[in-house]
């Protein structure tokens, strides 16, 4: 079966599951197992639930050399393969409807695994593609139509729902469906809830069998069978994550809100200061100053204040008068001045205003929708247990964060994934 090799590439960015070098060796060691063992492998081998041999939950009874890297965060594999699942088996092909022109010999495996949705983690589920030689159609082993060609033999198996890039399995159904009275973003923040929560009890678990000393001190980046080879993966820098819609609006917004305060800090210090007519002297003495306010207070006028201790804007607008070389409607050019300010002032603080409280709705819409800020809070829970153990001598790897696709790569269905409007057919 020449088509592991496609799995070699990473999938991210490619409409496929975005997931680490171990977990992608993992799919292709059981290919490789499958496609040589056949039908026996599933004798074996629960086809809903793969794992790796000597799998986490193992290490307490193991001696600590045995606990690898990053397998640690392997995710069980669903592999649905029909002709092997069920003894002499051949499926019907979904365009002709029979199945004499299929060779389930040549059955290949498809390019890359769908992601598997369930209520607390994913899985990823596999199959291998048919061809058939009556109307030179290829089809998935999951195609629905092929199933239900084929429903008296498969009825009550395959418990997956499926959908174009995904699948959700049987008990994430159930719960969407049992809770369907709810709104679809309470069912997503509760679903995402739980996700963080297996997420914090497994690496609790982790923590405490590093505490127990069955973890052995590997290097984070450590290939899958091999503890002593670092991967690739360890030299390049992190990929940064690429802000959604919704904070990209919101790092527009802080900037606005930012620009806003600083007119607005400005025009109130205007408002409540004061100008010194000596500034507006030195200011009026350069030509190339023009657009000065003050218009109608020339250079004469604001010597003539200066010399009669008129020294400020505030000065004058408290002179009481009485002297004939100063005029009234000085006085009125220094009151338009600040009734402008003011209304500058006024303009500012109400932009301010206005853009906080987009900030404020924007915040609350995307706490609402987006429960990332959840898994955030897990990692940090979690983060605080590596910290502790870091202190410890001869330390073992820090458990994964919650979201690094390499690692633990925690992926809870989307919002749209669970909105029965969306994507499933919800109302089976
Ligand atoms: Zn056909």
């Amino acid at each position: 079966m020449p088509s592991n090799a496609l799995l070699q590439q990473r999938s991210k960015g490619k409409g496929g599951p975005p997931f680490g070098v171990a977990q992608r060796r993992f799919i292709t060691t059981t290919r490789n197992a499958i496609s040589s063992q056949g039908q026996t492998f599933f004798a074996s081998h629960d086809w809903m639930n793969i794992k790796p041999k000597n799998g986490f939950n193992t290490c307490l009874a193991q001696d600590k050399s045995n606990i690898l890297g990053e397998a640690i965060y392997v995710k069980p594999l669903v592999v649905w393969i029909p002709h092997y699942l069920i003894p002499n088996h051949i499926p019907s092909c979904p365009n002709c409807e029979r199945c004499d022109g299929i060779d389930v010999n040549e059955a290949k495996w498809v390019k890359q695994p769908k992601v598997l949705f369930g209520l607390r983690s994913q899985r990823y589920l596999d199959t291998m593609s048919y061809k058939c030689h009556g109307c030179k159609k290829e089809f998935y082993g999951y195609n629905e139509r092929s199933m239900e060609l084929d429903a008296n033999k498969l009825t009550g198996l395959f418990n997956i729902h499926l959908s174009r890039g995904f699948a959700v399995d049987d008990e994430l159904y159930n719960y969407v469906i049992a809770h369907s009275l709810d709104s679809t973003s309470t069912i997503h923040r509760r679903v995402v809830q739980l996700h963080s929560d297996q997420y914090l009890s497994e690496a609790m678990y982790y923590y405490r069998a590093v505490d127990a000393d069955k973890v052995k001190a590997l290097p984070g980046n450590v290939a899958v069978g091999d503890g002593t080879q670092r991967t690739i993966d360890s030299m390049l820098p992190k990929a940064q994550a690429r802000p959604s819609r919704d904070e990209q609006h919101l790092s527009n917004l802080m900037h606005k809100c930012d620009v806003i305060k600083r007119r607005m800090e400005f025009k109130i210090e205007q408002y409540e200061g004061e100008v010194r007519f000596s500034d507006l002297l030195d200011k009026k003495a350069n030509r190339n100053n023009i657009h000065q306010p003050f218009k109608g207070l020339g250079k004469a006028k604001l010597e003539l204040l200066v010399q009669n201790n008129i020294f400020t804007t505030r000065d004058l607008l408290l002179f009481p008068g009485g002297n004939p070389a100063i005029l009234p409607q000085w006085k009125m050019i220094v009151q338009d001045y600040y009734e402008q300010v003011k209304v500058e002032r006024d303009r500012a603080m109400q932009d301010y205003e206005e853009v906080t409280l987009d900030i404020d709705m924007l915040k609350l819409v995307m706490e609402e929708e987006d429960p990332t800020a959840v898994l955030a809070e897990a990692a940090q829970q979690v983060s605080q247990e590596a910290e502790q153990v870091a202190e410890t001598t001869d330390k073992p790897p820090p458990f994964s964060q919650i979201n690094d696709t390499e690692k633990y790569n925690c992926r809870p269905p989307s919002k749209a994934t669970i909105d029965p409007s969306e994507g499933l057919d919800w109302s089976r």
